[in-house]
């Protein structure tokens, strides 16, 4: 059974301070009844019943003040050593814990085992828990800084080397050679403009301005956006059907997550390949698909692709790609529209986006 603290301090009190009634009753009765027997021989012995009376009584309630003082005491050592066993003894640990997270060290715990479910047993718990968010941030912001700075260090090597060759005198500043390096910064910017995105996207401060919007609608404006890129590359763009419906989404935001997604599968499929957009209705949902004919992705790597910097062909020709925050930024906006994202793949890749309508 689940006893809390205060429960267990009341009952402490209330065993507190009928062991001291108890005792004053016990040493009170004691010690009259005791003096009273002496003063009963005392006066066969012929004394001064009236001083005798006064100083026996006086010795009654001096015995017995002092005996319940002396056990209340004890009785109140006793108890507080149990208090600070029970009760301080947790706390200190606690205290201390959070001491050495706040040095940085992120691996340290408080044992749960055998802790009474209280608020003090539900308190280690809570630190734990925040011990283990710690250490999860902790670790997010080592590799994304490790990964930043990966990307980072290829682009602005290369411009480096091109700009070194061309102050030497080895390279002619040819309109190629500027523009495969405006090509360099260009990933550069795209990789800074989608960390800041994503910065955005994940703090709590962040709100979507949403609205009613025409689902087709808001496909349509990114199909008719790329349709010249996918002429380019020679791949078809489709439309298959989409139920006509409003959603109360950010449209901004909506078209960000259909362009997201295509324009993934334009790079991933090869020439004379299909890209296909479609939805089909759920229950108190919308479900939207985006269908290739490109290259896929392995089993094992389906959920991984949502995770930021992952990328699955770690050597892949860098003009086909960026950073690999694309799906994770695609992910964190239909979660922030309370949907959900998941990938499938079998001689393409689909991807589902599930919206809710309300
Ligand atoms: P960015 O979107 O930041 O420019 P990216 O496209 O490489 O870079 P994501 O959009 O996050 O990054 O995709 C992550 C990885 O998932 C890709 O690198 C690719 O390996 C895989 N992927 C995504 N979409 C497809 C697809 N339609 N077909 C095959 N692989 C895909
Ligand atoms: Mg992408």
């Amino acid at each position: 059974m689940k006893k809390s603290l205060s429960f267990r301090l009341s009952v402490l009190l209330i065993i507190y301070t009928g062991l001291i009634l108890l005792l004053a009753s016990f040493t009170i009765i004691n010690a009259t009844h005791y003096h009273f027997q002496l003063y009963g021989n005392e006066m066969e012995q012929g004394h001064n019943q009236t001083e005798l009376l006064n100083t026996h009584l006086e010795q009654a309630i001096i015995q017995s003040v002092g005996m319940t003082i002396g056990g209340a005491l004890i009785v109140a050592l006793i108890l507080s050593i149990y208090i600070a066993k029970r009760i301080s003894s947790p706390l200190i640990s606690m205290k201390n814990l959070t001491l050495i997270m706040a040095r940085g060290k992120r691996d340290v715990r408080l044992p749960l085992k055998g802790v009474p479910k209280d608020e003090l047993g539900e308190l280690a718990a809570s630190i734990n828990h925040l011990a283990d968010q710690l250490q999860q941030q902790e670790q997010l912001r080592v590799s994304m800084t490790e990964n930043i700075a990966h990307e980072l260090r290829t682009p602005l090597t290369t411009l480096n080397s091109y700009l070194a060759a061309i102050q030497d005198g080895i390279w002619e500043a040819t309109p190629e050679r500027i523009q495969s390096s405006r090509e360099e910064i260009h990933r550069l910017i795209h990789l800074v403009n989608d960390l800041e995105e994503l910065q955005t996207l994940s703090s709590p401060d962040f709100d979507l301005s949403r609205e009613e919007v025409q689902l087709v609608k808001s496909i349509d404006q990114v199909i008719n956006f790329m349709q010249p890129s996918f002429s380019e590359k020679g791949v078809v763009l489709e439309k298959g059907i989409i139920p006509d419906i409003t959603i109360y989404a950010d449209e901004h935001r909506l078209i960000q997550i259909w362009t997201n997604l295509i324009s993934n599968s334009l790079k991933f499929t090869q020439a004379n390949g299909k890209v296909k957009i479609y939805g089909i209705m759920k229950p108190d949902g919308v479900q939207i698909t985006v269908e290739d004919t490109g290259i896929g992705i392995p089993d094992k790597e389906l959920s991984n692709v949502f995770e930021r910097f992952y990328r699955v062909d770690k050597s892949r020709n860098r003009k086909m790609g960026g950073g690999g925050l694309g799906l994770a930024i695609t992910k964190a906006l239909v979660e922030r529209h309370d949907g959900q994202i998941w990938a499938e793949s079998n001689a393409g890749t689909l991807f589902h986006v599930y919206l809710p309508l309300k």
